[in-house]
């Protein structure tokens, strides 16, 4: 007998539980609580005679980067909106960003008063398609941000090409993106600055956080003001018990600051990335091979790319098949048989319900604003057909062993076979 697809009612495919994430490295529960301990809490508290978390991150981040800069953030939405405004982006300017991608990469530009300009995106890499982007340029854009998703990087070769031959900064999020190399240059030191995610779901984590890195030493002295209410750290430590921050009045800025406890959480989560890294790529690769065996298309990154790590494992169903299959009940029957989330890519920002400019009083600031930043105008066809035909799974079903691979695999396998009982 045929088994049943466990969404019908059938037996799963895998009953075993999945690895947990976040995984805490050894050293973190000494550090947090050598931070209850110290008095000091923030760095906008005073100085206790020794270096703070956020210093030492801030330095260790930037040497994993190989850049002489890096301002720590409380997420990385504000690390983007710090970059786009360290770049100078402000109110009307244009700034293009592709379409495919989380939420935040859209409102972040909203939140500096600009005017996000969507952009399709490669197929195969899912990421910013550089002859789109150069389409969309205006003598009104500002800059361009660049989205290294879910597995892949971006074309940062003819990116960079585009951006200087018109003197735009190109920012890169790199939220799913840390360790990750391109031409043996890590993500976020290939352009003007990079900006990460240590929330909860990303490969580097402290629960919350972000970070902003740049080899410009003027570009990071306007983040580390934009995100301390206008202050930046002396260049001497003070005596103990004073303030280390100055208050310089330089650059107004807002509170984005990341807590001591995050950043002695990043510390020790830093020492683990790269092992962390590897066994996703080795599983990754299994996984890669095993689903194009039954004709699925994973995810390809630019051919750039030195080192790829995963935030996300992405596959394309393949063509024809389940083509009459809602995206959700291919994802639903992956879940069920394998007990673990699968989930259809982003839907392309302008359509993603979370997206809705309308709601928010503080953006209606003319009507011609509103015009230029209503979802509608977007046409973004690679989008959208990734956004059917594209199934991700979490990082967290990569850090196991080859035996998991299988199970997916099986699952994939099982799903399609009964591809005409998910059709609509
Ligand atoms: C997670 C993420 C962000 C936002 O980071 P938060 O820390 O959640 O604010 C921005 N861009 C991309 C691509 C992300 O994945």
């Amino acid at each position: 007998m045929v088994s049943r697809l466990a969404v019908k009612g059938g037996d799963a495919t895998r009953t075993r539980p999945w690895p947990v994430w976040p995984q805490p490295a050894p050293g973190v529960a000494d550090v947090v609580a050598d931070v209850l301990a110290s008095g000091r809490w923030s760095i906008s508290g005073p100085y206790r005679g020794t270096d703070s978390y956020e210093r030492r991150f801030a330095r260790a981040f930037a040497s994993y980067n190989g850049v002489p800069h890096c301002v720590p953030a409380a997420s990385g939405t504000a690390s983007l909106m710090l970059a786009l405004e360290a770049c100078g982006v402000g109110a009307g300017d244009e700034v293009i960003v592709p379409g495919l991608s989380w939420v935040a990469s859209g409102s972040t530009i909203l939140g500096v008063n600009a005017v996000p300009v969507f952009c399709d995106v490669d197929p195969a890499t899912l990421c910013l398609d550089p002859r789109a982007v150069e389409a969309l340029i205006t003598e009104r854009t500002r800059a361009i941000v660049v989205v290294h998703l879910y597995s892949a990087l971006a074309d940062m070769d003819a990116l960079n090409r585009i951006a200087e031959r018109h003197g735009l900064p190109l920012i890169e999020d790199c939220a799913q993106a840390h360790g990750a190399t391109y031409r043996d240059v890590r993500a976020g030191a290939l352009a003007t600055a990079g900006t990460f995610s240590m929330q909860h779901s990303k490969v580097l984590t402290s629960g919350e956080g972000g970070a902003v890195i740049t080899r410009d030493a003027d570009f990071a002295r306007r983040v580390e003001h934009l995100r301390a209410d206008g202050r930046c750290l002396a260049d001497a430590p003070p005596a103990p018990g004073a303030m280390e921050l100055v208050e310089t009045g330089e650059l107004m800025g807002n509170n984005r600051c990341l807590s001591e406890f995050q950043a002695a959480i990043l510390t020790e989560q830093l020492t683990i990335l790269d092992e962390q890294n590897e066994r996703r790529r080795a599983n990754a690769a299994l996984l890669d091979e095993r689903l194009a065996g039954l004709g699925l298309r994973p995810q390809s990154t630019s051919e750039g790319t030195t080192s790829r790590t995963y935030y996300t494992y992405a596959v394309r169903l393949p063509d024809g098949e389940l083509e009459t299959a809602p995206i959700t009940a291919v994802t639903d029957a992956l879940s069920a048989e394998l007990g673990f989330s699968a989930a259809p890519c982003y839907a392309p920002i302008p359509a993603n319900r979370l997206y809705a400019p309308h709601t928010r009083r503080r953006y209606t600031l003319g009507l011609v604003h509103e015009e230029r930043i209503d979802p509608k105008r977007f046409a973004l066809p690679v989008c959208e057909d990734s956004a059917r035909r594209t199934v991700t799974l979490h990082h967290t079903a990569l850090l196991g062993d080859a035996e998991d691979m299988d199970d997916i695999a099986a699952a994939f396998g099982k799903v399609l076979r009964h591809g005409a009982e998910l059709a609509l």
